[in-house]
């Protein structure tokens, strides 16, 4: 079987910019800050998932984000911007940017096998903020909303990604599919919402995985069977014309000779804990179960269709020096138990989690953040309290007590494995 790489939209979209900022965020994991905007945006998202749910808005701790991976605290709003992102969410609701609909899925989590490019497998993973079966909206915190305009939106990787995986797994259905940015413009005396919308057909989409995104993936999993460690950073091909986007690399001070990478990682040692926490709950996050529903064939599967092409046309300009691409592997999810177990947390009639393989976790292998806000409403156990384990050699999900006792297990959990 081929080693995987894990990819997220995101991660290919810093790549794009710069492998070596990729290498050092994403590959060998340097800290970096937790910055107040992505508090901010965290909460925001929180809130509008909760919207599309039909749950209340405001629970308990709303205004507190929670790391996607550990379910720690990640930061809290203060009362300001508390009453910020509830203007923005009321006149995002006003102005009809939130519906509710039994079509809309709200923070679809996807895992995809993809191709093996250079030796590597490909696994494509990350969380569509709404998918509609016409469209993929993406909700962005910001105060300066001229930088996502039609032009930004329609070369965006992360929203093209999404909309060829959701094509894949069939959500979409037409020939064409609408992006949107859903813009909540932060401006604590005038807070304003906005939408930017492009279509984009599956001609265009066809062509962007062809030639921009999997020409992409070929360099970075080049750089990353070059096998780079920290200390060989100034060797890594680099565009300082990114430096200074999205106020600017954290990785600066390292590459502008101001500090060591060691000294850069000194710099975050209290959050060192924090990291490792994260870094724990990844691993088990990358052995956890297959997200993917591809349950129908469809007129918009790009990936299917280009990834074979890619493969087949760079098999046939491969040179001795190059490992050959493998076949791509597109794989489907198991079905998952309708008598599932529950975890001591699990609130019954969560929908958040409905199709996990137990009750009170995610397709992902974690705590759904749903039922963790249920169970503090409720007096049940804190998911904090327990270790979810994910066993890739038999195929089961586990969840232990803190006496290492199991109360809930799975065995439902699949490998992908390449063809
Ligand atoms: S500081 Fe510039 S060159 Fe260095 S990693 Fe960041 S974007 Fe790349």
């Amino acid at each position: 079987m081929a080693k995987q790489t894990w990819l997220s939209p995101s991660a290919i979209n810093e790549a794009d910019s710069c492998i070596r900022k990729w290498l050092m965020g994403r590959k060998w994991k340097l800290p970096r800050e937790q910055k107040h905007s992505q508090t901010l945006g965290l909460v925001l998202h929180a809130v509008c998932d909760r919207f599309y749910r039909g749950e209340e808005l405001y629970p308990p701790n709303w205004e507190v984000a929670y790391s996607k991976y550990t379910g720690d605290e990640e930061g809290r709003l203060g009362k300001a911007d508390q009453a910020l992102v509830s203007a923005l969410v009321n006149a995002a609701i006003a102005e009809g940017i939130l519906i509710q609909d039994p079509g809309i899925e709200s923070e679809k989590e996807f895992k995809l096998h993809l191709a093996v490019v250079n030796g590597l497998q490909i696994v494509l993973t990350g969380c569509v903020d709404v998918v509609t079966p016409e469209s993929i909206d993406d909700h962005k915190v910001t105060g300066a909303p001229r930088y996502y305009n039609e032009k930004a939106l329609r070369n965006a990787h992360p929203m093209l990604i999404y909309a060829a995986v959701m094509a894949h797994e069939g959500k979409l259905e037409g020939e064409s599919v609408w992006l949107r940015y859903n813009l909540f413009i932060k401006d604590p005396d005038n807070p304003k919402v906005k939408r930017v919308s492009v279509e984009v057909t599956q001609e265009e989409l066809s062509a962007y995985v062809k030639n921009t995104l999997m020409p992409l993936l070929d360099r970075m999993t080049a750089a990353e069977v070059k096998g780079y460690g920290k200390e060989d950073w100034a060797s890594v091909p680099c565009d300082e014309r990114a430096c200074d986007d999205y106020g600017g690399c954290p990785f600066r001070s390292i590459c502008s000779g101001k500090e060591s990478v060691d000294e850069y990682c000194r710099r975050f040692a209290d959050s060192g804990d924090r990291e490792g926490e994260r870094n724990k709950a990844l691993a088990r996050l990358q052995g956890s179960s297959e997200v993917t529903e591809n349950k129908k064939e469809t007129g918009m599967n790009i990936l299917k269709t280009v990834t074979q092409q890619y493969t087949q046309s760079t098999q046939s300009k491969e040179t001795t020096t190059t490992p050959a691409p493998e076949a791509v592997v597109l794989q489907t999810a198991p079905a998952v138990a309708t008598d599932r177990d529950m975890a001591p947390w699990a609130n019954p009639e969560c929908k958040a989690c409905a199709t996990g393989p137990i009750g009170g976790i995610t397709k992902l292998g974690k705590a759904c953040p749903g039922c963790k806000l249920y169970a503090k409403k409720t007096g049940l156990p804190d998911p904090a309290d327990y270790e979810i384990i994910a066993d890739t050699d038999s195929g089961t999900l586990l969840v232990l007590n803190g006496d290492g006792e199991e109360v809930a297990s799975s065995n439902a959990l699949s490998v992908g494995v390449a063809a």
